[in-house]
């Protein structure tokens, strides 16, 4: 799951950040409204924790401007109490659900992984390809008796082939959803990260092996 976290006050930004962190969440932070919505813009997350004071473009145009766009990312946004109004003007605006300041931790990590829900990206508890099952909670690549534990990247690039059975995965979309719209990650780092990936399929003595299209990308498929 990644998740974006628009916030001027570093200092929650920066705590929001760690918690996503802690839950293994993928997770970038920005200070700032414009550089938010370009980011949001991107289509690439299942959440985004929004502030309505920004600098630059308001927590509420941020959210105008991406349901225009028919960008329909849950956005769970942050007011402080003093603007109870804006709280309206936000969920008017189209965001999906608000916290006052100061919030607690558990709560708003219930509330993301609600609104990460509702988008139907994390109901499932596995993916399974063949005679291998992704647990998208405990974060293993399971075949028969057989169980191993992926890294985070391991782990977002694998559910993203799963998740995409039949099709090639372009090397770009796998930069983008598992490095962040903002990384300077190269073609390199996901061939690294694939070969890891590679190497525990082997242990696992599946079939399934990770194939590439040249130029463009990979895909699973049964070894013969
Ligand atoms: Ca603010």
């Amino acid at each position: 799951m990644r998740v974006l976290i628009v916030e001027d006050e570093q200092r929650i930004a920066n705590a929001l950040g760690r918690m996503m962190e802690d839950c293994k969440y993928a997770c970038d932070v920005t200070y700032d409204g414009l550089d938010g919505y370009l980011y949001a813009e991107s289509g690439i997350y299942d959440v985004i924790v929004l502030d309505i004071m920004l600098p630059r473009m308001s927590g509420i145009e941020i959210v105008k401007r991406l349901r225009s766009k028919k960008i329909s990312t849950p956005v769970l946004m942050l007011t402080a109490k003093s603007e109870t109004e804006d709280k309206v003007k936000g969920l008017d605006s189209g965001a999906d659900d608000y916290m006052t300041k100061p919030f607690s931790k558990e709560e708003l990590l219930a509330r993301v992984r609600a609104l990460a829900r509702r988008q139907g990206d994390v109901i499932l508890d596995e993916l399974t390809f063949e005679d291998i099952t992704l647990n998208l909670s405990s974060y293993t690549l399971n075949r028969g008796e057989k169980s191993i534990h992926l890294g985070l990247k391991e782990f977002e690039i694998l559910k993203i082939l799963m998740s995409n059975p039949k099709g090639i995965t372009q090397k770009e979309d796998l930069i983008t959803k598992v490095w962040g719209y903002d990384s300077d990650a190269e073609d390199n780092n996901v061939e690294v990260y694939i070969s890891f990936i590679r190497k525990k399929l082997n242990f696992l003595g599946t079939k399934v092996v990770i194939s590439t299209a040249r130029k463009i990308g990979y895909y699973l498929e049964v070894a013969t």
